[in-house]
């Protein structure tokens, strides 16, 4: 029995890992990973399987009634200016107006200087003002290093380039919606669709076609009233709002970077590889169910969402939340990116999981490690009480900092956590044997091995390394890939 429904002992246990473990001693699943993980055939995720054949990871025994974020208060959504892409859009939009006119705040002013609910936001979270004043500094000497560093990483930023491109101007895909949900979700419905057998079949078909549009992973959710943003709506603007009727149930498709720009984070990586497809899956996914007589609105990367996705993706089954602040899963570890799309559609939800993630990150530590901006805690329990769970959430301006500061190329970014974590492994078999093992444990005995021979094969720069000289030497988690080193293909 797994840990999933908390019954297994020590020799149950031993009885369990005796399937393998006879076989192999722990160093040698460990080395066998490293080796093996090198090899290109064994990654995994979108391109590699239409049918849902990377979402492998056996979920049914660890299936639990309760998601394994702790509540420890009552739920509160969160706030428009909660999300630090709205407060800072918020501050840029007072130094840079659109219209032209005189900035109406500057770096060289304080706090209270800015208007009202901005204001009152910094006044109740000392620090975070003065951060985002440094990262806007950083971030200009980033344009200038950009300059110096361009054609060294002439490649990597094309490669982002490329795949940002279809998200931006009018023809993005999906489109943003134009109007409130109760019109938008409902644009160009088929209103006479046939019945369908089952919420059972509506679940397996829209998993099915969720995978052939690229899915790596798809869970079925419902849709809480606490994981909906408060304070704006797409197609709607600033506003206090409930929870749409229609939304009853959220589809949640996860993929992974691409695997060895994704180790070569900070300076070679791109967020926008995820991104772009996610756009893709959610949006055909969105014009499929209007097809078929459902309503449906795509939340979708970078910034286009009206819910939450680590916690709906956890009430999904797909994972649980790490140290590192993000949704973790079986198979792809922390290299997980999330998009939903909302529906009317009649669906049966899954289960969450409990694989004992919490456990190991409690021990592991390693991006708490090798963040840059020491934006991840080191304590062993989660410390906050975040809007009504006890949960773990990274400083958000320290680590935007960050992204303001290594020498990557526009789209910033950094996800040196994701790349770090052990978790963020490819599906090899040795890799899933791992995985399941320890999964079945409840001892705690094969993680802390796992760990230790994670430490002992893989070489980690330091955390201050990934930053430009003098302060670091813009070191990368691992080498980067042939195909993304300019100094390969051109003279420079
Ligand atoms: S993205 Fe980078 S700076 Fe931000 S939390 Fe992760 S490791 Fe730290
Ligand atoms: S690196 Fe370790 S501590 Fe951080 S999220 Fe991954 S498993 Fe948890």
């Amino acid at each position: 029995m797994p840990k999933g429904n908390k019954k297994i002992n020590r020799r149950d246990f031993i009885k369990y890992s005796g399937i393998a473990g006879a076989a192999l001693t722990l160093s040698g699943i460990a080395g066998a990973g490293y080796f093996a993980g090198k090899d290109k055939s064994t990654h995994t995720g979108w391109g590699k399987g239409a049918y849902g054949e990377n979402q492998d990871f056996n979920r049914t025994p660890f299936r639990v009634n309760n998601p394994t974020y702790k509540k420890a208060g009552k739920p509160v959504r969160i706030g428009y200016l909660e999300n630090i892409f709205n407060r800072n859009g918020e501050l840029y939009r007072l130094m840079h107006p659109r219209d032209g006119s005189n900035p109406k705040w500057s770096l060289q002013q304080g706090v209270d200087d800015l208007p009202g609910d901005l204001k009152k936001f910094y006044k109740k979270h000392p620090g975070r003002l003065d951060e985002f004043k440094k990262a806007y500094r950083r971030g200009r000497q980033q344009k200038k290093n950009w300059e110096k560093y361009k054609d060294q990483y002439l490649l990597a930023d094309a490669w982002s380039a490329a795949h940002s491109s279809p998200m931006r101007g009018r023809e993005a895909f999906p489109a943003e919606p134009q109007d409130a949900p109760e019109k938008s979700d409902f644009k160009g419905i088929n209103t006479k669709p046939c019945q369908l057998k089952s919420p059972g079949h509506g679940s397996r078909l829209m998993k099915k076609i969720a995978h052939t549009f690229g899915a790596t992973l798809v869970g079925i959710a419902p849709v809480k009233e606490e994981w909906l943003y408060q304070g704006y709506l797409r197609g709607v603007g600033k506003t206090r709002y409930e929870k749409p009727p229609h939304w009853k149930h959220a589809i949640v498709v996860g993929i992974p970077h691409e695997w060895e720009s994704l180790y070569a984070n900070p300076v070679y990586g791109t967020s926008y590889d995820a991104y772009s497809m996610l756009n893709f899956i959610a949006g055909k996914l969105e014009v499929f169910l209007k097809h078929i007589g459902y309503a449906a609105r795509s939340h979708v990367p970078p910034t286009d969402y009206d819910l939450v996705m680590p916690p709906l993706a956890i009430d999904a089954g797909l994972g649980e939340q790490g140290r590192n602040g993000i949704l973790i899963t079986p198979e792809l570890g922390a290299n997980t990116r999330l998009a939903a799309v909302t529906t009317n559609m009649p669906l049966e939800n899954d289960k969450p999981i409990d694989i004992g993630i919490k456990e190991f990150c409690e021990k592991c530590k390693i991006c708490a490690e090798q963040c840059p901006s020491g934006a991840i805690s080191f304590d062993k329990q989660p410390p906050q009480v975040i809007r009504g769970y006890r949960r773990w959430e990274i400083n958000q301006e320290k680590c935007f900092t960050i992204w303001n500061t290594v020498a990557t190329s526009h789209p910033r970014g950094c996800r040196v956590c994701l790349a770090v974590c052990p978790y963020s492994r490819k599906n090899n078999w040795i890799h899933k044997l791992a995985k399941q093992m320890d999964a079945y444990d409840p001892t705690g005995a094969f993680s802390s091995a796992m760990l230790a021979m994670q430490k002992q094969f893989f070489d980690y720069p330091g955390a201050q390394e990934y930053l430009p000289p003098p302060d670091g030497s813009n070191a990368v988690y691992q080498e980067p890939p042939d195909w993304l080193k300019t100094e390969e293909w051109f003279d420079l």
